[in-house]
């Protein structure tokens, strides 16, 4: 097998909300296909991903460095011994010129770019991906085929934001979800209260509520935050400070609440300098969103990061809401998924495969990632290799 070429693009994200620090009006994403030399069931072996969202496309390195780099290597240097794509070791072999550090300059171009490999792997093997990975790392598939899910959204920027919510969250109890995730942080905290209440309200008696803050805060204010909340008994706090105010993180969790991080982390060791550094006294759910950080190698290198900290894979709760977050949770024995309902136009969102009922996620049978149950997002994926 020898990849052909790879094709990428910037493309604008439908979206007129905001969080507590940032308008998503402007958001683009990276799109991008790697096509071989083989074809399966008459079709051209190709695979695709994108850059998730929430940090705009990362075309820059992929055009200048990676894809060139990945082109000029000697194919069979990029394979396995049994003659598929090897993504970890065409990582490594990419990553040869590049300094250590910095890891957000090059972590998200690297990430997407290895989620198309693996969605190579898993169709040449006929299978979807989940399946692949935790074949490969030995990991038990979920008896029930489904993993925890749970709907995240609630940004604002609705005329009116508290009956919006109050719409968005009964939309969400009544496509099948239980525990739920709505931004605050922007502002007055009555309103976030008011909104609070409005979720809980409408959510069933045993969902769980987080709320998303977005690094709204430094220290003293997440602390403050925190209080205000803590009667209400939240699920987390998620993103209460700068992902590298640690000692931020720290006063935010002496108020007890949960604790949430790492959609902002693009490194399994930015994941360790964060659990060692912030002397945390409430739990934590860590959220490494796959793409942003180094892909599937990305991830393996962060899971074995938490676990030296005595924190097990049921600890992390991927960020993204997409297939590629479903298929490393279900493969890497992770806690369960996030998922965005009806946010982010054709990005946002599972595969038409996946069924919502009683807080899971069906998993998928579809090879690779399975974009192509996903129309809208496959007709992009198919412009860019009917071009190439
Ligand atoms: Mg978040």
């Amino acid at each position: 097998m020898r990849i052909k070429t790879v094709i990428e693009r910037t493309v604008k994200v439908e979206s007129n909300v905001r969080n507590a620090r940032v308008d998503l009006s402007q958001m683009t994403v990276t799109v991008l296909a790697v096509i071989t030399d083989q074809t399966v069931s008459g079709r051209p072996l190709a695979g695709f991903a994108f850059n998730s969202f929430g940090r705009y496309a990362c075309s820059g390195p992929l055009r200048e460095r990676f894809i060139p780099r990945l082109l000029a290597a000697e194919p069979k240097s990029l394979l396995d011994q049994a003659g598929n794509l090897d993504p970890p070791r065409i990582i490594a072999e990419l990553l040869t010129r590049e300094k250590s550090g910095g890891h957000a300059e090059r972590s998200m171009s690297l990430g997407t770019l290895e989620l198309a490999l693996w969605d190579i792997v898993a169709k040449r093997e006929g299978k979807p991906l989940f399946q692949v990975l935790a074949a490969r790392d030995g990991n038990p598939l979920p008896v029930s085929g489904t993993i925890p899910t749970y709907a995240a959204g609630g940004f604002y920027g609705a005329s009116d934001d508290v009956a919006g919510l109050r719409d968005e969250v009964t939309s969400w109890r009544d496509s099948g979800f239980i525990d739920a995730k709505i931004k605050a942080g922007a502002g007055d905290v009555s309103f976030d209260q008011r909104r609070i209440e409005t979720a809980l309200r409408v959510l069933t008696p045993q969902a769980r509520l987080a709320v998303d803050l977005s690094c709204a805060f430094d220290g003293r204010g997440a602390a403050d935050f925190a209080r205000a909340v803590k009667p209400y008994g939240l699920w987390w706090l998620e993103e209460p400070c700068d992902p590298l105010d640690f000692e931020g993180f720290g006063m935010a969790s002496t108020v007890g609440t949960r604790i949430a991080a790492g959609e902002n982390l693009f490194a399994a060791r930015e994941f360790d300098n964060f659990l060692r550094y912030t002397n945390l006294e409430s739990d934590i759910v860590l959220q490494p969103d796959p793409p942003l950080a180094y892909g599937v190698s990305g991830m393996r290198e962060i899971v074995a990061v938490a676990r030296a900290h005595d924190l097990g894979p049921q600890t992390i709760f991927p960020h993204g809401g997409n297939m590629m977050s479903l298929h490393v949770a279900a493969g890497l024995g992770l806690a369960g998924v996030e998922a965005y309902p009806g946010q982010f136009g054709i990005f946002g969102g599972f595969s038409n495969e996946v069924e919502i009922r009683d807080g899971q996620a069906s998993l998928p049978s579809a090879p690779g990632l399975g974009f192509e149950e996903q129309p809208a997002l496959y007709r992009l994926f198919s412009e860019l290799t009917e071009n190439a």
